[in-house]
């Protein structure tokens, strides 16, 4: 079918509309009417060519919710009418053994992400800046009519991704918690962390964001670029979640981690962390990443959201001031998460 969207021509020029085909519904495909997609900050990186050579034109785009409106023959888990959501990834190959563990993230056989890659038949694959999507029925996600429909996109990725380190590390009552950067992952983290019990701190290069820190539930923000505030805050944290963007070094947040410690990185920046091994051995601290979360795991974390009542907070754009929403999230000028109204589409 014809669809809409926005999509970069190129890494060096801005997104633009695009008129393409979309995929035929295929006997257990569902066919979205996207609502609403979240902008993160994974779009900017790779509409920009910043990990590795991207397939253009590319339609960014991994934070979908919409309304299904046609079911394949076959499908079996939807009806037209249902909400849905759809994350970072749109297939796998089931089989593997990341697939029946639920990490179909991890598939090693035939991972499909969401965009700027190729489907199973070598087709290149379109993202959420459309007004519809074409998506395996098993990666369409079961969507709450209790909740803010736009306020529930960000959880398809910024929800998961911090949601699942936490929730494998039990996470929780009598922890404390330090969150790095607060923006679209780093405010889900926060009412995560908050909701799980824990003790949570903010680490934040603005100072500004300190009222909204506590808001979203945490009991303080920590300026990482005061000296004395970073000092006092020494082998304070049990747990630390990392979700910066840009280069930066770990090393000042590892100095934060109590003996035992956690630092977990979400974050994708382009350059390669350093850490001299002194500092992993003196504490016993552990340093490791994450990586968005499997099917089975990102439903929990929308039922979870449900029942407490928990959304994103965000700030609706207008389709055709995506690029300026993209230097906006650049500048951390966003409280905390732009979401597309596909509606202006
Ligand atoms: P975002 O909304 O831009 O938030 C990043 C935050 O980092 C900013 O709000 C800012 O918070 C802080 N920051 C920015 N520049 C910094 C600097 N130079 N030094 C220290 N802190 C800085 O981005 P996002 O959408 O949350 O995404 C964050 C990262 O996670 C991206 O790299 C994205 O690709 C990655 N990601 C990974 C996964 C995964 O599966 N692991 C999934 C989704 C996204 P303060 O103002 O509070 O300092
Ligand atoms: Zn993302
Ligand atoms: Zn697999």
């Amino acid at each position: 079918m014809q669809a809409k969207a926005y999509a970069a021509q190129a890494a060096d020029t801005p997104l633009a509309p695009w008129n393409f085909e979309r995929r035929d519904v295929g006997p257990q495909d569902v066919l979205i009417e996207i609502a609403y997609c979240g902008v993160c900050h994974t779009d900017v990186h790779q509409a920009r060519n910043e990990w590795f050579p991207g397939i253009f034109p590319m339609v960014p785009g991994h934070e979908i919710v919409g309304k299904i409106v046609q079911v394949g023959v076959d499908a079996k888990k939807h009806k037209p009418g249902d909400l849905a959501g759809v994350g970072v990834m749109v297939d796998s190959c089931r089989t593997c053994e990341d697939c029946r563990n639920g990490q179909e993230q991890f598939c090693s056989v035939s991972p499909v992400v969401t965009y700027n890659t190729r489907d199973k038949n070598g087709q290149p694959v379109y993202g959420g800046y459309s007004n519809y999507i074409v998506v395996h029925e098993d990666f369409a996600l079961r969507v709450s009519e209790k909740l803010d429909l736009a306020g529930v996109a960000p959880l398809l990725c910024a929800g998961i991704t911090t949601y699942s380190p936490l929730r494998r590390r039990n996470v929780g009552k009598g922890h404390k918690l330090a969150v790095v950067g607060l923006g679209g992952l780093g405010h889900m983290a926060v009412k995560f962390g908050a909701a799980f019990g824990a003790d949570v701190t903010v680490l934040s290069t603005s100072p500004n964001k300190a009222e909204a820190a506590r808001r979203l539930g945490a009991n303080r923000l920590v300026v990482t670029k005061d000296e004395e505030q970073m000092k006092a805050a020494q082998r304070s944290f049990d747990f630390i979640i990392d979700t910066v963007a840009a280069d930066h070094d770990i090393n000042p947040y590892l100095a934060t981690l109590r003996t035992n410690g956690v630092y977990v990185n979400v974050g994708m920046p382009v350059q390669p962390f350093q850490v001299p091994s002194f500092t992993l051995a003196m504490g016993n601290k552990v340093v490791a990443g994450s990586g968005a979360g499997g099917l089975p795991e990102t439903q929990e974390m929308l039922d979870f959201c449900a029942e407490k009542n928990i959304v994103a907070d965000v700030e609706l754009v207008n389709m055709k001031d995506i690029n300026a929403a993209f230097e906006r999230m650049l500048r951390g000028d966003v409280l905390y998460r732009f979401v597309i109204d596909m509606k202006t589409l």
